[in-house]
């Protein structure tokens, strides 16, 4: 479909935003689910989708006034609701002193003319005074103008967004969005058997209705339709797959040796656990076996899989081929790498890293080796799957953390790995029932023990003051602490300030320690002092976003401090936590939340109350608010857009039993009447590594 730049008010730059949220053309903005909704209607029901801080009005201005203060310029509006309420609204600006004619307030004079209708969507400022509401403004719309429409007085779509582009913009993209695909009047994907036999809304009806939705039951409509849709699209694709991997034959083979595995085994220092070794036999008959391996390796933080995905290496090693490991980031990309390292210069297997930071002269280097088979282990990011990367003979692949890459990425991933085996490592469980539900025979290792002598993270909610009490009790005993921070608005950029200003606070409450700061717009080279810094213990706290996430392994580490923890996915705050309790002490991980209703703190006690990371998966689903009606983003190839895997059960074995008619009917999608069904099945999963082949 046409590239966005064709869309109205998009030029490079907009693009070029849009892309970091894998938009590149018409389709993808129109598959741009809302992440959330709220309910702008005028009197709307108590619906719950509108979380208690949050304020909505339709009012008219009262009278508006500029204050000058020294440093900034103020701007306040006086507004009255119908139902007797007031609201005082303010405004800051830094003032100019190059340009004092330049009024900051322009737009806004202009907008609040006394009498004039305005919707207005802010938060609750805590301090009250009498009948007035005083309100921080997050966005507002005139009633007279004409796109209002879009974003108030109606259930409104909440994006998911990134720097650069506001939710007024991509409202606004979306709509164009959906009335171009109107007027090109594309086909319906659905196979017309199907769509006949499930009578769902048609494709721009539930396009239509998940963003601008009329109604919450038009709402569910519209989702239960595109649910089917995903799981028809990804059953099918499973199907051929299947059918087609049976006739795929490996033309290497392997032979366990144990010339580099036994003396592995030995220099561990530990055993492995029972599940470590059931997993690596699984995965071990898998690469003997003449079909290609394609295994998901499941298993929850701390459960060990580098040592399994490392023996499956070493393997490939004994045979003579090369084999690579690539991970999300380039902090973890470094761990693995010093982990294996430390390993296999015993073993005298070569290794290597490289990453986007790779310097160019390191970089030829290690390319060279990689062609001619001089290297044989390589670790690093995606930096690893770009044109010039050319193997001599690898025979393994491994992804860690596999849903953290994106869809694109994970396309060029196949390309480059088609004709090889395939590990992917992942801490995001799905039930097995479920992935057997929907994959029949799909490989799946499950790790179901952690190492002996862990101890369990005692995790509890606390206000701000307490965590603050317990971080200083820590790092008194001579321990360290995490403090971490939510990623605002899925901008990396000013999540970075926002931790900025915090950790500046933080400097002047915790005075007599050392402190330092992470987050993803530092340099490689900045990260990785700082990691080492706090690893040698040379900083105390360490205040960051959650780029620590999949990171840093400290054991002196004790203590985790997760601010806004209402903001995080049950299955990340997990993960984080599992940052602490690494070494021989008792370690704890303290949520701060902004009271924020009852679901999120029962969803918060999950994670009090369990660290299984199997159940808090499958209670988050269950717990979904209406709020996130379109889910939270799950692992892999499971990353379904508006289908829930719990809620949506019925849908899942409508789609399978679906497929098998069709692929009966039709086994390689070669009537017309699938043509649309086929592009699209092909657009999503041909790129990906379940490669597909329908010519
Ligand atoms: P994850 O599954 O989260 O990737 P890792 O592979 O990073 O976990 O392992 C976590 C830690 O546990 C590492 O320090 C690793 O050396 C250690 N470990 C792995 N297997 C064992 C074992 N069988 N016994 C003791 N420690 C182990
Ligand atoms: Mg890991």
């Amino acid at each position: 479909m046409s590239s966005i730049q064709y869309l109205k008010g998009i030029g490079p730059a907009r693009a070029k935003a849009l892309q970091r949220l894998e938009i590149f053309s018409v389709a993808d903005l129109l598959h741009y689910y809302p992440r959330a909704y709220q309910d702008r209607r005028e009197n709307p029901p108590n619906s719950g989708l509108n979380p208690p801080s949050l304020v909505i009005f339709k009012g008219h201005v009262l009278r508006t006034q500029t204050i000058p203060a020294r440093s900034v310029l103020i701007f306040k509006a006086f507004l009255a609701d119908g139902k007797n309420n007031q609201f005082e609204c303010t405004w800051f600006k830094k003032r100019s002193f190059r340009n004092f004619r330049f009024d900051p307030f322009a737009q806004l004079k202009k907008d609040f003319k006394t009498n004039a209708e305005i919707w207005v969507i802010g938060r609750k400022e805590n301090r009250q005074q009498f009948f007035e509401h005083k309100i921080t403004v997050e966005e507002y719309y005139p009633v007279s103008a004409p796109e209002t429409f879009l974003h108030a007085g109606r259930i409104t779509p909440i994006y998911g967004l990134t720097e650069g582009i506001t939710h007024k913009q991509m409202r606004q993209y979306i709509h164009q969005a959906l009335k171009s695909a109107e007027q090109s009047q594309q086909p319906d994907i659905l196979p017309p058997v199907l769509a006949e036999k499930r009578r769902f809304l048609n494709s721009s009806q539930a396009l239509q209705a998940v963003h601008f939705p009329a109604s919450l039951a038009e709402l569910e409509n519209a989702r239960s339709r595109l649910a089917y849709e995903e799981f028809l699209l990804l059953a099918t694709a499973w199907g051929i797959k299947r059918t087609q991997t049976k006739t795929i034959s490996k033309d290497y083979s392997y032979q366990i040796k144990k010339n580099l595995l036994s003396p592995f085994r030995q220099g561990l220092g530990f055993e492995f656990t029972n599940s470590q070794k059931k997993v690596i036999n699984e995965i071990f008959a898998d690469l003997q076996s003449n079909l290609p391996m394609n295994r998901l390796l499941q298993g929850d933080v701390g459960s060990g899989k580098t040592l399994v995905a490392l023996s499956a290496m070493l393997l490939a090693a004994e045979n003579g081929y090369q084999s690579a490991l690539m991970a999300p980031t380039e902090i973890l990309a470094e761990q693995h790498y010093s982990t294996f390292q430390k390993t296999l210069k015993k073993l005298h297997v070569s290794v290597g890293i490289l990453t986007s930071s790779t310097k160019t002269a390191e970089r030829k280097k290690i390319l060279a080796a990689l062609a001619d088979g001089s290297l044989s282990v390589i670790v690093g990011t995606h930096a690893l799957i770009q044109d010039d990367v050319q193997f001599h003979n690898l025979k393994l692949a491994v992804i860690d953390e596999q849903h953290r890459f994106g869809v694109r990425q994970r396309g060029k991933l196949k390309e480059k790995t088609a004709h090889v085996d395939l590990l992917t490592m992942t801490a995001t469980p799905i039930p097995r029932t479920l992935a057997l539900a929907l994959y029949g025979d799909l490989a799946v290792s499950t790790l179901t023990e952690l190492p002996p002598g862990r101890q369990p993270i005692a995790t509890q909610m606390a206000s701000d003051a307490q965590a603050r009490h317990i971080v200083e009790e820590e790092v008194q005993k001579g321990r360290q602490a995490y403090i971490v921070y939510p990623l605002i608005e899925e901008s990396e950029n000013i999540s970075a300030k926002a931790v900025s200003e915090e950790f500046e606070k933080l400097k002047t409450i915790f005075p007599q320690y050392r402190l330092a700061m992470l987050h993803g717009q530092m340099s490689r080279a900045e990260k990785e002092s700082v990691m080492k810094d706090f690893a040698a213990h040379k900083s105390d706290i360490l205040v960051a976003t959650p780029v620590i996430e999949v990171g840093i392994d400290v054991p002196n580490a004790t203590v985790m401090v997760i601010q806004n923890a209402e903001r995080f996915g049950l299955a990340s705050l997990h993960q984080l936590r599992g940052r602490v309790g690494r070494g021989r002490h008792e370690s704890r991980c303290i949520l701060v939340a902004e009271h924020e209703g009852s679901v999120s703190r029962q969803r918060l006690r999950i994670i009090c109350d369990t660290c299984d990371g199997f159940k808090i998966g499958e209670k988050d689903m269950q717990l979904r608010g209406p709020g996130e009606i379109l889910g939270t983003r799950q692992s892999g190839e499971l990353d379904f857009k508006a289908a829930d895997l719990f809620k949506d059960r019925n849908i899942l074995q409508w789609a399978i039993e679906d497929r098998d008619e069709l692929l009966q009917a039709d086994p390689l999608l070669q009537k017309p009447e699938h043509a649309a069904f086929k592009k699209r099945l092909l657009e999503l999963y041909q790129q990906n590594w379940h490669l597909i082949d329908l010519n």
